[in-house]
């Protein structure tokens, strides 16, 4: 691991340097084509927080790196009551929605705790309403709708091999 930037972490907690990468989506399919890359390269036990707008994208998002896990895309839907979706799969999968929560107190009334730091993968959308609640190495995506059909997404993920590959499969929706 590369050393972290000067004063980014304290102590003795462990330090998970991020890469930062930018790309741009034209359409639902670029969108559902980088999720699918991000969830090949995903492990049990990782966290993923995705920040943007209703209707951004995040939960299309979640479809595609559902997919990557062997979750058939229709079992991902935006959830008018439920928060916390569970689906099994070669790599179980949290899907968790916090909107509707009122932050990481009420978060933690439904154990998101114990959520987060489960067997499989889990993706949470509005992540920042629990942002203290979520992992160092949390693999944080965030969308901007930048007009009709085109998306900015950000994508800081740890500096690891296995998202080193991920970057190079998505080169061609990077900014140059
Ligand atoms: P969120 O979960 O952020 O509220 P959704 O994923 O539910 O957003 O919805 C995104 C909506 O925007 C979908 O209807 C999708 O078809 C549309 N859309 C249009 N262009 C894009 C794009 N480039 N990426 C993602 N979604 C897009
Ligand atoms: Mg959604």
């Amino acid at each position: 691991m590369r050393s972290a930037e000067p004063g980014s972490t304290g102590g003795n907690l462990p330090m998970f340097e991020k890469r930062h990468v930018s790309f741009t989506s034209g359409s639902p399919d670029d969108t559902l084509a980088i999720a699918r890359e991000l969830g090949a390269a995903l492990l049990p036990g990782d966290v993923v927080g995705l920040t943007g707008d209703l209707g951004a994208g995040k939960t299309l998002f979640c479809k595609g790196v559902g997919e990557a896990l062997g979750i058939p895309p229709d079992r991902i839907v935006s959830p008018t009551f439920t928060i916390v979706t569970e689906h099994a799969g070669p790599v179980p999968l949290t899907h968790i929605d916090v909107y509707r929560l009122s932050g990481a107190r009420e978060a933690d009334e439904i154990g998101m705790r114990e959520l987060l730091s489960g067997d499989g993968v889990c993706l949470v959308e509005w992540a920042e309403k629990i942002a203290e609640r979520l992992p160092t190495d949390c693999i944080q995506v965030t969308f901007a709708i930048s007009g009709g059909d085109r998306r900015e997404i950000a994508i800081a993920a740890p500096d690891l091999p296995r998202f080193d590959a991920f970057r190079a499969r998505t080169q061609r929706f990077q900014l140059h």
